[in-house]
């Protein structure tokens, strides 16, 4: 199968080199040279535009920070043509960026005018599950749409659920990255007051693994550093899932919550912590950085 891929971040050039491997021809495009360079590398051809990647493509996969970024690329922006105007055939488009719903309803609805179908498929398994293939692929849009992304989602991912209609996919997402963000805050937190208590982090990080406050941020993205092997907090927090996207999907919590008359204390406790992580000049670390923020005024930390 002919596949565009388009975005080769953190997320991005794992899975499309796992499409590479799977024997598909694979063309991508990213803003970063270096980006195209490694996966061309891996045996993919590199576009000179989205749209020179997508040209002749069954299917194109999209992998951006946020909303602007998927409307520029299938609507066009400042007179520059999107996908959906440049494009001569119906590939089916795929999306997994986590966006707001109705960035996502609004781009299935303009494809659907020209007779493609766009699915919104947010992904849940961070680097290590894009690295492995095993990433969790929550899709909104029509069921026949879903039935024809399975053999593509399969390679990149290991679980793949139909929320619904489309954006329905960015809905639960949204819910899922929501309830990580108060997980990994909450974490944070907690071992924070232990250690200031004299606890040793990785002592208390067993303890509260096997017990009722044992979570995912816990057990398997531990964020105080040196606790956990190949964790982003033992590497200085560098690459993973950097605050700055965590700080933007609380926002589209946030919004969410706006648009249905939901309380949301915890979300929006966690945004606000996000957020002041990111203006002190975190955005760009992983979101387990949050740390930090709990240990400002120990020798060491700011
Ligand atoms: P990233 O910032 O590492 O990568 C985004 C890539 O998009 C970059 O390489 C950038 O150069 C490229 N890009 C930006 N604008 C472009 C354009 N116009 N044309 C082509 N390329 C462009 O982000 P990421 O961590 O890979 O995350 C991507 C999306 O997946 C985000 O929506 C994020 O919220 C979501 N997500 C991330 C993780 C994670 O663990 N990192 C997990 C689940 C979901």
């Amino acid at each position: 199968m002919h596949i565009a891929f388009i975005g080769l971040g953190n997320m991005g050039a794992p899975m499309a080199a796992n499409l590479v491997n799977a024997g598909h021809q694979v063309c991508v495009y990213d803003l970063v040279e270096s980006a195209m360079a490694a996966l061309e590398q891996k045996g993919a051809r590199r576009g000179v535009s989205a749209i020179d990647a997508a040209t002749g493509a069954d299917v194109v996969v999209s992998m951006l920070p946020a909303g602007a970024h998927v409307k520029a690329l299938y609507l066009g922006r400042d007179g520059e043509a999107g996908l959906l105007d440049a494009l001569e055939g119906t590939p089916l488009l795929l999306d997994a960026s986590t966006i707001s719903p109705d960035d996502a309803r609004l781009v299935a609805a303009e494809a659907a005018k020209r007779g493609c179908t766009y699915l919104d498929a947010p992904v849940s398994g961070g680097i290590g599950g894009a690295q492995a293939g095993t990433l969790t692929f929550i899709v909104g849009g029509d069921a026949a749409g879903f039935e024809r992304a399975r053999p593509v989602l399969e390679v990149m991912g290991k679980n793949l659920f139909h929320a619904g209609g489309s954006g329905s996919g960015q809905v639960a997402k949204i819910c899922n990255n929501m309830l990580l963000g108060i997980l990994m805050s909450g974490t944070a937190e907690a071992l924070a007051l232990g250690v200031k208590n004299g606890l040793d982090p990785a002592v208390l990080s067993d303890i509260m693994n096997q017990s009722s406050g044992g979570n995912w941020a816990l057990n398997v993205y531990n964020p105080w550093p040196g606790v956990m092997e190949g964790s982003a907090a033992s590497r200085d927090y560098q690459g993973g899932f950097l605050t700055d996207l965590m700080a933007k999907d609380l926002g589209l919590a946030w919004e969410l919550a706006l648009g249905s008359r939901s309380s949301v204390p915890m979300g929006s406790q966690a945004r606000n912590l996000f957020a002041l992580h990111s203006a002190q000049g975190n955005g760009g670390l992983d979101f387990s950085s949050i740390q930090s923020l709990y240990r400002a005024g120990e020798p060491g930390q700011d």
